[in-house]
């Protein structure tokens, strides 16, 4: 099944309650049952069955079996955000004393998220770039994962997963991939060795921008020494599943961040069109992109790009897409200002992956909490607008930003 056959027709899609194409919304907190005795049996994982919401719901389940099946995992879990995934993904194996090593190209709130683990023990070790050569000297015995976006936002370097993958395995290390901007419908992250996959779905999956919500997903394929990974012995016994159990029965549950029926149900309607949307997005991007680039005074950004340096890993790894995020450089923070004051479709709002065409000046923005040096390192200067192209006809996207540009 190809990808936008296996979003309607997938093994995921199936044996909904009365034949309903849809799942239908489980708005519920708690599942009663007739006996005492079923209640302790799904308790305790001995039948089948949902108890309390925060743990488990057929709606939210839905969501995670189509999730999991696009990315060819072996289970997903979903969370309340996109912030609420990436911070269980990595607790589920820290402890205090562990490192993390990541790229400083990140989501801003990642980069935030990582600065209040040190607080808890948790240091984070930055490379400008994930690749083999900045990662190996930080290296050593704490170390406990590597984590990158595999085209990070908004400093939209691509990072080769194949590459990061196996050098990290050989040192028993796990790869943690943020695969929000590129979606299943441009990689799949576990073909290339990684690890462990998580989403912002708030934003391409959800697609339409009405709700906030996570998913980990879990290839199933680490291998976790024991004796390293605090916690897993107790695991040993689910086997290639030892990373869901251990979050499900723990982190994540405990933590309470679980996913509202209702924003799973948006999740899973908007997901249906994933790979119409990416295709759209992508090759409007691709236009947008092209375009600015004829302009005066705008330097742009755009992994798509033919002079980018991330054409060839895009054609390999990426299917040739080059992803629904554009940077441009305008100059100065005035006319940056001026510039995001002047468009008449794109809409000034932080998000990322919604039908309409959003714009943001990060600097003053999502990395309002960054340093100049983090700022820098993200790749966030302060002429830059970040641009999340949506699905509208590509002319009157070129020939907006083409009239704010000239009026400047
Ligand atoms: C938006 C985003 C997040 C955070 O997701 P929320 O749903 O906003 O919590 C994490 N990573 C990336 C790459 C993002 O774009």
């Amino acid at each position: 099944m190809e990808f936008n056959t296996k979003l309607l027709h997938g093994n995921a899609v199936k044996n909904y309650a009365d034949g309903a194409t849809v799942p239908p919304i489980s708005q519920t907190s708690a599942f009663s049952y007739e006996t005492a005795e079923k209640l302790e049996k799904v308790f305790n994982n001995k039948a089948p069955g949902y108890a309390y919401t925060r743990i488990g719901n057929p709606t939210v389940d839905a969501f995670e079996r189509r999730v999991c099946e696009l990315e060819g995992g072996k289970g997903a879990v979903a969370c309340a955000s996109g912030m609420s995934a990436v911070t269980l993904s990595l607790l589920n194996i820290l402890s205090a004393g562990d490192e993390i090593i990541a790229g400083s190209g990140l989501f801003g709130g990642t980069i935030d998220l990582f600065s209040d683990l040190k607080q808890f023990g948790i240091t984070t070790r930055f490379v400008s770039k994930v690749t083999v050569e900045e990662i190996e000297p930080l290296i050593n015995e704490h170390t406990k994962a590597v984590f990158g976006e595999v085209i990070s936002n908004p400093s939209l370097d691509v990072i080769d997963i194949r590459s990061v993958a196996d050098f990290v395995h050989s040192k028993g290390i796990p790869l943690i991939m943020d695969s929000t901007t590129a979606t299943p419908y441009a990689v799949r992250p576990f073909e290339h060795g990684a690890d462990i996959v998580v989403h912002s779905s708030s934003k391409y999956i959800n697609g339409g921008g009405n709700s906030i919500s996570g998913i980990i997903v879990d290839s199933g394929n680490f291998q976790w020494d024991v004796s390293r990974y605090n916690g897993f012995e107790k695991y040993k016994v689910y086997g290639s599943f030892a990373y869901l159990a251990k979050l499900r029965n723990g982190i994540w549950r405990n933590m309470g961040g679980c996913l509202s029926p209702t924003n799973a149900f948006l999740n899973l309607v908007g997901l249906e069109t994933l790979g119409l949307r990416m295709e759209r997005i992508c090759s409007n991007s691709y236009e947008l992109a092209q375009a600015l680039g004829r302009l005066d005074g705008v330097s742009v950004h755009y992994p798509g790009l033919p002079d980018s340096p991330y054409k060839e890993l895009v054609d390999r790894q990426l299917n040739g897409l080059g992803g629904g995020i554009i940077t441009i450089q305008v100059g100065s923070k005035e006319r940056a200002y001026q510039l995001l004051n002047s468009l008449k479709y794109a809409l000034n709002a932080t998000n990322i992956g919604d039908l309409r065409t959003l714009v943001i000046h990060p600097a003053s923005t999502i990395y309002t909490h960054s340093t100049k040096e983090q700022k820098e390192a993200a790749g966030v200067q302060e002429d830059t607008i970040r641009i999340s192209v949506g699905i509208e006809d590509v002319q009157d996207l070129i020939d907006d930003f083409t009239q704010a540009v000239e009026s400047l």
